[in-house]
């Protein structure tokens, strides 16, 4: 494993321990625990820790709740986090009390009213709001690299110096563009596209297909980062689950890339921490 790999070990072992808690919860008898509320456009994640921080249990759905970051189903999204609460509480025989949520850099004076509303109405007590790159971070750790959120509709550039995030952009190009290559290439609607493309046994034959778009996404990302001091970077979000998405984008930027085993777990378990 190379020195840059190392600096991952703790994010691939969380992330490999809450993808066998979502399948598997752990009953345990923790004092407290600490629940991530993650609002995507494609995705409603919950990530819940026990209190020394190990992940026990987690659920996810797909939804389409939130576009651009904006809640735009405030009931539906109220609903959908309220049954994946109840859903975990029935497993873990305990009320899930304390709630964080994050949201896209940029958008705190757009929305964060909206999504502080949708936990606490899924009766959650409110203990934190933090920008998904932050909240990535806690994660990944970085010190001085780019974490690269490929999303259902946007891709997240943050740029970070010293653990702070310092640069943030958002650019139009995520998993709903790619699933809209998959529907015109293969003649299929866009939801058959969708599952299609979630599919890992597809990826291999959807690698040439999808090429382009990952190296648009590469040369959005070289553009972002020029002129910073970015020797890593670190994908998260739910497109980059991608078989061999890394390889293209560290081949098109010349940067060491670094992909954990399932990158949509990243941000809803960095939230969970930030509890
Ligand atoms: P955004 O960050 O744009 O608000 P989001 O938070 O909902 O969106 P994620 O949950 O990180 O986004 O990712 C959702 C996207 O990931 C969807 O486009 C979905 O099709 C894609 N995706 C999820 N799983 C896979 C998979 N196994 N293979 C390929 N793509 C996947």
């Amino acid at each position: 494993m190379s020195e840059k790999e190392l600096t991952y070990e703790y994010c691939d072992q969380v992330v490999r321990d809450f993808e066998d808690v979502v399948e598997q919860p752990i009953v345990s008898k923790s004092s407290v625990y600490y629940t991530g509320v993650d609002l995507g456009t494609a995705c409603v994640v919950l990530a819940v820790l026990d209190e020394n921080y190990k992940p026990v249990a987690g659920a996810y759905r797909y939804a389409d709740v939130v576009r651009d970051g904006m809640v735009v189903d405030y009931i539906g999204a109220i609903k959908i986090v309220r049954e994946l609460k109840q859903e975990i509480e029935e497993k873990l025989g305990t009320e899930l009390i304390y709630g964080a949520a994050a949201i896209p850099p940029g958008t705190d004076m757009l929305d964060s009213g909206a999504v502080k509303n949708v936990v606490q109405a899924a009766g959650f007590e409110l203990t934190n709001v933090l920008d998904e790159p932050t909240a990535a971070n806690k994660v990944l750790k970085i010190q001085n690299g780019a974490v690269v959120d490929i999303g259902g509709g946007t891709t997240g550039i943050s740029i970070l110096k010293n653990g702070e995030v310092i640069y943030i952009a958002d650019e139009p190009t995520g998993g709903t563009h790619f699933s809209l290559v998959v529907s015109g290439a293969y003649k299929m609607s866009f939801q058959d596209a969708e599952l299609y493309k979630r599919e890992p046994k597809n990826h291999k034959e959807l690698s040439l297909v999808l090429k382009p778009v990952v190296e648009k996404i590469a040369s959005i990302i070289n553009q972002h980062i020029e002129g910073y001091d970015v020797n890593e970077i670190s994908l998260v979000g739910g497109t980059c689950c991608l078989s061999g998405i890394e390889e293209v984008i560290e081949k098109k930027t010349g940067i060491f890339t670094h992909k954990p085993q399932n990158p949509m777990f990243v941000t809803p378990l960095g939230i969970a921490l930030s509890c």
